[in-house]
């Protein structure tokens, strides 16, 4: 497929811990780094003043502006130029939390199909929400004990009431509220006989939303539902109705499924480094295919751009004059695909450590990141897009 992206004309990415940040700036709107001013008339709000108009972008409450030097770009400057900032950061945002870091017990919540919209499960409340042990914890298992793995095929299910956290889904007891809401592919019978059942382990059944199909997670047994964290939507009490009004009347945008899914994997990914120090991941199809192989670069990153593309349909003589944008949280990933067969030797090495961290997601959602991801890599400037062999991806918060 032809990448259509272009390059950011202006990119700003700041690291709060470090108090530093880069500034670039492309060489379509300002060849030579003179004739650029970076100023702060306020806190926390940044101007930057080229030749062809200005740029003005809101940081967070709390970053200010201390200082800019002009650097040489590596390259030439037809590139465009870039500064270094240094910022006063006086207090630290915290990161929005994934669904997953938001359930709580006895709270009511209605279950939403991202998609669409529409209600899958109503007024669930649960009266124990509780972690799984994370992805590899077999294979961990196997290396603490000297005797064959005591948790071996026993699985760990929720019973009524429970709401089990994984790294990307949650599993649910089934009720027969969901019957209308939820189809199921490849068995259609929800009374399944034992020997069905023994089925079930070998063949997998895939949920999806009655009204749209989308993919929403898989029917593990006869009892027990596990919905993928990327495909719904969780909201607490009554005011799930409003919600829902609101969402099927919005036309059904890529964009705000684009941002729907970065935010929540940039969430968990925030969630899963702090609470058990995991930094590299591999994104998985449910059958354990890798898909993209994702390192977690930083937490603490604020990001502004101001896209090359956004000018060319308006026509306008002075389309540049002044543009603002919001500064928004972001993690910085590496990220490889594992269907580069360049990059073999480096998928091979991955796929065989157990520190990667698996993150199993539906195969069209694995599909949609990689397209995302490379989005965001094709967005930024020519000497930032890639590290060794890794390319570079922005996910915003
Ligand atoms: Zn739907």
């Amino acid at each position: 497929m032809e990448e259509t992206a272009k390059q950011d004309l202006v990119f700003l990415e700041l690291r709060r811990k470090l108090q530093s940040g880069t500034l670039f700036i492309s060489g379509d709107i300002a060849r030579d780094g003179a004739d650029v001013k970076v100023e702060s008339r306020h806190d926390s709000l940044l101007n930057i003043q080229t030749a062809d108009g200005s740029y003005q972008v809101k940081l967070t409450p709390g970053v200010s502006l201390v200082e800019t030097l002009l650097q040489r770009s590596p390259g030439s400057c037809e590139r465009g130029s870039h500064f270094r900032l240094r910022l006063r950061v006086e207090q630290e945002s915290e990161a929005p939390q994934s669904v997953i870091g938001r359930l709580r017990v006895k709270v009511t919540y209605s279950f939403q199909c991202q998609s669409c919209g529409s209600t899958v499960l109503q007024d669930r409340a649960f009266g124990r929400v509780l972690p799984l042990p994370n992805g590899n914890w077999n294979a961990l298992v196997d290396d603490w004990c000297c005797h064959p793995d005591p948790f071996a095929n026993r699985k760990l299910l929720p019973r009524d009431g429970d709401c089990l956290l994984g790294d990307t889904f949650i599993l649910l007891a089934q009720d027969t509220s969901c019957e209308q809401t939820l189809t199921r592919e490849g068995n259609s019978s929800q009374k399944a006989s034992a020997e069905v059942k023994q089925k079930r382990v070998s063949k997998r059944v895939m949920l999806s939303c009655t009204s749209c199909s989308a993919v929403l997670g898989e029917e593990l047994s006869a009892e027990v539902l596990k919905f993928y964290i990327t495909e719904i939507l969780v909201k607490p009490g009554e005011d799930g109705g409003c919600d829902i009004t609101r969402l099927s009347l919005e036309p059904k945008s890529d964009s705000l499924r684009q941002r729907f899914l970065e935010q929540t994997l940039a969430s968990r990914l925030v969630e899963l480094s702090s609470a058990q120090s995991i930094f590299r991941f591999s994104i998985q199809t449910p059958d354990s295919t890798a898909v993209i192989l994702l390192w977690l670069l930083n937490t603490d990153t604020l990001v502004a751009s101001f896209p090359g593309e956004s000018f060319i349909s308006t026509g306008d003589v002075h389309p540049r004059e002044h543009q603002s944008c919001q500064a928004v949280q972001a993690v910085k990933v590496l990220y490889v695909l594992c269907s580069d067969s360049k990059l073999k030797d480096v998928v091979d090495v991955w796929e065989k450590d157990i520190s990667v961290h698996p993150l199993p997601l539906p195969q069209s959602t694995c599909e949609e990141l990689q397209k995302l991801l490379m989005s965001s890599t094709s967005r930024l400037p020519t000497f930032l897009r890639c590290m060794n062999s890794y390319q570079v991806a922005y996910l915003r918060m």
